[in-house]
């Protein structure tokens, strides 16, 4: 079966599914080994994508999804701008 759009989707860490990009938010480790939001997705680096909803955020701080992933301490403020993306 031939695809005809070729919406680019990604995986979100939290619920597993395949969504498109433009329902994502990226993060990625920057140069100072800080979690961040990849805005453009132009970062480089390991990014991992999680979908821009209340229960998909919710879970991925319950669940430490990025804590997992990066192996590293999430700050409490990254949670509060995702929060903010999906509000916004
Ligand atoms: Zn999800």
């Amino acid at each position: 079966m031939k695809q005809s759009n070729h919406i680019p989707t990604r995986m979100c860490i939290v619920c597993m599914q395949m969504k498109p990009k433009k329902d994502l938010i990226r993060l990625t480790k920057n140069n100072q080994g800080e979690i961040v939001i990849d805005h453009n997705y132009k970062m480089g680096g390991r990014g991992v994508w999680i979908d821009k909803t209340p229960d998909c955020v919710a879970l991925l701080k319950k669940r430490k999804c990025l804590e997992r992933k990066f192996k590293c301490v999430i700050p409490e403020e990254l949670y509060e701008e995702i929060n903010k993306l999906i509000n916004g």
